[in-house]
């Protein structure tokens, strides 16, 4: 394995002595990978980038980069790329220009200049519009041109805090695709900050989760989804039940709930899972299998409800059931497993297998 090209070493920050923005942040970036910065509003992901950056002073704790302590390093001698959402383009500048911006501050002679701003505009798909206004090109075209003056001299690290949260959500999408294929391309680190769990699935090798200032899971996107460590991200990415339970005991790997009208059942534990405590099962509702029955031939296994509601997206049927004790539950089924019988009012059993209930 090669060693880390970041190094985040027991480090926070706390503004003004009172808002403890990041909280004791351990975190290894290995060079070369996608690395994305996911949590809700104020979780500290800003913060950590600044830090990074140079922009802010850790409060305590140590940002390792390519080995070196940045402590004593200025922002411009860190070798970073840097895109934010609002990162204005200077308006008063062409476009080349601004992309030549980070070139001139370096000392860059102006012929090779030339040459790298052709280049990187050409990256982003920009070419010929290097004489052009910010102002007479679209948002998306403005994007790229923020990209564009992050990679012109270079940088092994690109930085990106949530780069596309001014852009309709096709624009969106298609430069999600573009950064991701430029990474590929380009072979460079970049550290992507977003509050869109959608968009962190689709674009990351990895994904650290955070919420008020800790990183509460570090994992790839399959594992984040599939094996949620704690009940925040369960609920944080993508879409979940979660029904009220009994712990009842734990044993190999396995813990054994009891739901609310008194059904036991087995599922794997999460983080803080005590015996005799109450807590949640979380399942996925295209984990659930539903089918029409009436309470007499219901299987041991199976758990009785009612839809309470059915509704239509199109590729899929969402369908709410309502179990013992009023609680509820979301099943998804893809529209080609979608029955007439799944209607509301209708007696179905739902089941799942326990490798998919946490
Ligand atoms: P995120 O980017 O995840 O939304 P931030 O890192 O911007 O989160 O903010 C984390 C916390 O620190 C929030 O409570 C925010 O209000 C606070 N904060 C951020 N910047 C400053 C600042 N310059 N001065 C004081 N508090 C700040
Ligand atoms: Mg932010």
């Amino acid at each position: 394995m090669s060693e880390p090209i970041v190094r985040f070493r027991s480090v926070s920050k706390t503004y003004d002595g009172v808002t403890e923005a990041v909280r004791g942040l351990d975190l290894d970036i290995l060079p070369g990978e996608f690395l994305t910065l996911l949590g809700p509003s104020g979780s500290g992901k800003t913060t950590t980038l600044m830090m990074l950056a140079g922009f802010e002073p850790p409060s305590a704790g140590r940002i390792l980069i390519e080995g070196r302590d940045m402590a004593s390093v200025p922002p411009h001698r860190r070798d970073l790329g840097v895109v934010f959402q609002h990162f204005a383009l200077f308006p008063h500048m062409s476009v080349a220009e601004n992309v030549a911006f980070p070139l001139s501050v370096r000392g860059v002679p102006r012929a090779l200049r030339a040459r790298q701003v052709a280049e990187a505009l050409s990256m982003v798909r920009l070419d010929g519009l290097g004489a052009r206004r910010p102002a007479a090109l679209s948002g998306g075209q403005q994007q790229r041109v923020a990209l564009a003056r992050a990679l012109v001299f270079r940088p092994a690290i690109v930085l990106m805090d949530e780069p596309l949260g001014a852009l309709d959500r096709q624009l969106r999408e298609e430069m999600q695709s573009e950064i991701r294929a430029l990474h590929d391309r380009l072979g460079i680190t970049v550290i992507y900050v977003t509050h869109d769990q959608a968009e962190a699935l689709t674009m990351s090798d990895r994904i650290a989760v955070f919420d008020h200032g800790r990183l509460l899971q570090l994992a790839t996107p399959p594992v984040l989804y599939e094996e949620p460590g704690n009940a925040f991200v369960a609920r944080f990415i993508g879409e979940n039940n979660f029904l009220p339970v009994e712990v009842l005991g734990l044993a190999e790997g396995m813990a054994r709930v009891r739901l609310q009208g008194g059904r036991e059942l087995e599922a794997i534990p999460g983080e803080s899972v005590r015996a005799g405590q109450p807590g949640w099962l979380a399942i996925r509702p295209e984990r659930i299998a539903i089918a029409p029955v009436r309470a007499e031939d219901l299987s041991p296994a199976a758990l009785p409800g009612r839809i309470s509601e059915t509704v239509y997206l199109g590729d899929s049927v969402r369908v709410r059931v309502t179990l013992a004790d009023n609680v509820s539950a979301v099943v998804k089924r893809p529209i080609a497993a979608a029955t007439a019988a799944l209607a509301p009012g209708a007696e179905v059993a739902v089941a799942w297998e326990p490798e998919h209930a946490r």
